[in-house]
């Protein structure tokens, strides 16, 4: 079927009166439209894609439970709720579409969760986790941006957990071709990473506002699920699961409302540009 719909005859159309008249000033007419674009185009600047979706993705879910709290806590729960509450919260304050990687307990592989970003021409990609160390003491939010170099030691190891816990059975040797993998889906990010920065120390700023736990400040890692993202990308840490004081703060639904909170001014600084 043509554009016109079945049965139309477009021979009658160019010998109507008013199609002749519009063949003979079309050149004029395609000139002056030119003119007419011209001018009317924005600004290169104006020209980059408004502001629309946000990507919140909760970490981990499914078979793949992430970091396990000694009171039985598990990571993907944490993450998935306070996903939702962010969601809730942006969908009420702001005019963005919100898109969640996931919104039920499945598994979704990391290159799916940066290709559902890149699917959504996702203005913004956030990733909540919950923490996991060996030291039980160890606590406090922390907010990542990409970087192949890691901030330190502890990050790198935080970075390779997080990296690999989706396949337990066959983590990868760092050294092999994962690292080149990493090289190249570092480019997706690479244009972001002075955005991505601003947005995580928003961010974290918020959180160390909001939690009243121990600021961890905002730190580099070759997070895997951030490289091939799109647009400026941040990996939230809420606190330590591992941590038995914090695991219990992380399953209560108020501490919960606080994290999303937190993010959620977090990203209202980040779109006030200028700060
Ligand atoms: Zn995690």
């Amino acid at each position: 079927m043509n554009a016109f719909g079945r049965g139309f005859d477009s021979r009658r159309l160019h010998h109507h009166p008013t199609m002749r008249f519009f063949r003979i000033v079309r050149p004029a007419a395609a000139a002056l439209a030119a003119v007419l674009l011209f001018a009317a185009a924005p600004p290169a600047r104006a020209q980059e894609p408004a502001l629309r979706t946000v990507v919140i993705d909760p970490g981990h879910g499914g078979l793949e439970s992430g970091a396990k709290g000694r009171f039985g806590n598990l990571e993907k729960d944490i993450t998935l709720a306070v996903s939702l509450k962010l969601k809730a919260l942006i969908e009420k304050g702001m005019d963005f579409e919100v898109v969640l990687t996931r919104d039920r307990d499945v598994d979704v592989s990391i290159e799916n969760r940066s290709a559902i970003a890149n699917n959504h021409k996702a203005s913004l990609f956030i990733s909540v986790h919950a923490n996991g160390a060996v030291q039980k003491k160890a606590a406090g939010s922390e907010t990542f941006f990409l970087s192949l170099n890691a901030t330190d030691e502890e990050t790198r190891r935080l970075a390779y957990l997080e990296n690999n816990s989706s396949d337990l059975q066959s983590r990868i040797d760092p050294s092999t071709d994962d690292d080149l993998m990493m090289i190249l889906w570092d480019m997706a990010q690479n244009a972001y990473i002075k955005e991505s920065s601003r947005l995580a120390e928003l961010v974290q700023g918020e959180l160390d506002a909001m939690l009243g736990t121990r600021n961890r400040g905002i730190k580099q890692a070759p997070f895997k699920v951030l490289t091939g993202v799109a647009c400026p990308a941040v990996l939230v840490e809420t606190a330590f699961i591992s941590n038995p004081d914090e695991e219990q703060k992380l399953a209560s639904d108020d501490f919960q409302n606080k994290v999303a909170e937190a993010v959620y001014r977090g990203l209202a600084r980040y779109l006030r540009k200028g700060e």
